[in-house]
């Protein structure tokens, strides 16, 4: 018997929210460990593949940064879990955040949606003078679709790892 190569697994994880949720500043706090002040605002989705070896070195690879309406079911096909983030600073954010995850799941068509991989994620949590929407009404969201919930912060980098590391553990725990 030949020795099975160590599990190297390519996740395609979609990034989705508002403009201006904090998508692009998520990502660039996870890759590099910073926070970016200055960029070009997206529009609806970004997406990210990342490579998980065993030893859980993670490398991962950003780009997309498309208009949403016009990416179309080739850039969902495939998607191994999705983000979908809100403002907590910004209501509207968040009751745009069903809006979000019932067109995911149109252009990606899963086989099984109810176990879609989906993460919700709260961001500005740094902005606690200007919340809009309390810790409570996201946990009942994430409870009515099962999916994972955290608060984050791109701007100190509370629970963006732990976020990020936790829909990848889910979603490697699907290919085993
Ligand atoms: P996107 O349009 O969803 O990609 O949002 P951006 O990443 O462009 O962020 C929009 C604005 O919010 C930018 O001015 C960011 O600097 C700011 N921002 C993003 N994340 C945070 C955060 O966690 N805390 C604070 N205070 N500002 C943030």
């Amino acid at each position: 018997m030949t020795a099975q190569p160590k599990k190297k697994v390519l996740l395609k994880i979609i990034i989705l929210g508002d403009s201006g949720v904090g998508k692009t500043a998520l990502l660039h706090r996870y890759v590099h460990g910073q926070f970016i002040q200055e960029h070009k605002a997206t529009i609806g989705a970004d997406f990210i593949t990342k490579d998980i070896s065993v030893e859980d070195k993670m490398i991962w690879d950003t780009s997309g940064q498309e208009r949403f309406q016009s990416l179309g079911t080739a850039f969902f096909r495939g998607a191994d879990a999705c983000v979908l983030v809100y403002d907590i600073t910004n209501d509207q954010s968040f009751k745009q955040i069903e809006m979000w995850r019932s067109s995911f799941l149109e252009q990606s068509s899963p086989p099984d949606a109810e176990k879609f991989p989906f993460l919700l994620c709260g961001n500005k949590h740094d902005l606690q003078s200007t919340r809009a929407v309390s810790a409570q009404d996201g946990e009942q969201l994430a409870h009515k679709y099962r999916m994972q919930f955290f608060e984050t912060s791109a701007l100190d980098g509370n629970n963006v790892e732990a976020a990020i590391r936790k829909i990848a553990s889910v979603t490697s725990d699907l290919d085993t």
